[in-house]
């Protein structure tokens, strides 16, 4: 479901994502580890287009994201095209953005009825299903400011798949909480892994992706290090630098 072919994005003279090819298989959970500065971020940021890249080709759900081709020319794509391919992907952030004037629910409503332009009525039901996924329904009227750190992570995923998107990046949803609130969220992770969503999830919880992830990699410095079977890359890694890197944070 998502292509990346020889990714290099730069920031000034560095380079932030250098040469980076991988594929990702419908309902694939992907997860990607390595140290602050390694470009994880950019990666899923590229995937989403919240940042362009600079060579390469990126492709999500089938389609080329940012540009058109036309015979032997790529064309960039307007805002609202590009607006249409971001639907696909839907994304949880370390700090959870929910918008705090609105209650949970007028949360989880506010993409669908805004912008999918769903019914009111429809938007809520299907807001109460997901509250009832992620243990919340009780707080359905409750504010952000409310709820604890877990719950407010848990509420930003039901945000998330209210917009209904193919495929779910995850950038380090659990590093920003206390760790007794940390295995609610990653609960609600495991759920939608096995209910077939595709996910990518950079996370330094080692457990979750030695048993969630069906595939792991490694990046150090802009690159793809290792890649592989959790077992293979978290247990018996073939690079030195996965190796320091995993005994570093266990
Ligand atoms: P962390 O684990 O700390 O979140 P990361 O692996 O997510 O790290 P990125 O945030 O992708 O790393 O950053 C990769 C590199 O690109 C870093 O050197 C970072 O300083 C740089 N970088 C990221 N965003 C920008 C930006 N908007 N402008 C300039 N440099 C940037
Ligand atoms: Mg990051």
């Amino acid at each position: 479901i998502v292509t990346a072919a020889n990714v290099t994005k730069r920031f000034g003279e560095l380079r932030a994502l250098n040469d980076v090819s991988l594929t990702i298989a419908p309902g694939a959970v992907q997860c990607i580890i390595g140290p602050s500065g390694s470009g994880k971020s950019t990666l899923l940021r590229c995937i989403n287009q919240l940042e362009k890249i600079d060579q390469g080709a990126i492709w999500v759900d089938g389609e080329l994201i940012g540009y058109r081709i036309k015979g032997d020319e790529l064309h960039e794509l307007s805002d609202a095209e590009i607006a249409r391919q971001r639907l696909a992907t839907g994304m949880v952030f370390q700090r959870f953005n929910l918008f705090n004037h609105m209650t949970v629910l007028e949360n989880i409503i506010e993409g669908p009825v805004t912008v999918l332009k769903r019914p009111r009525q429809e938007a809520v039901a299907e807001a109460e299903k997901l509250l009832a996924r992620v243990g919340l329904s009780e707080k359905r009227n409750s504010y952000p400011i409310e709820l604890s750190g877990g719950q407010q992570q848990r509420i930003a995923i039901a945000r998330a798949l209210a917009m209904k998107p193919k495929l779910m990046l995850f950038d380090e949803p659990t590093s920003a909480l206390d760790p007794e609130l940390v295995g609610e969220v990653l609960a609600v992770m495991r759920d939608l892994a096995a209910s077939g969503m595709t996910m990518i999830v950079v996370t330094h919880e080692l457990g979750f992706a030695r048993e969630v992830a069906s595939d792991v990699i490694f990046m150090d410095k802009g690159e793809i290090v290792e890649r592989g079977h959790p077992q293979q890359v978290l247990v018996a890694p073939q690079q030195a630098r996965t190796r320091d890197f995993i005994a570093a944070v266990l």
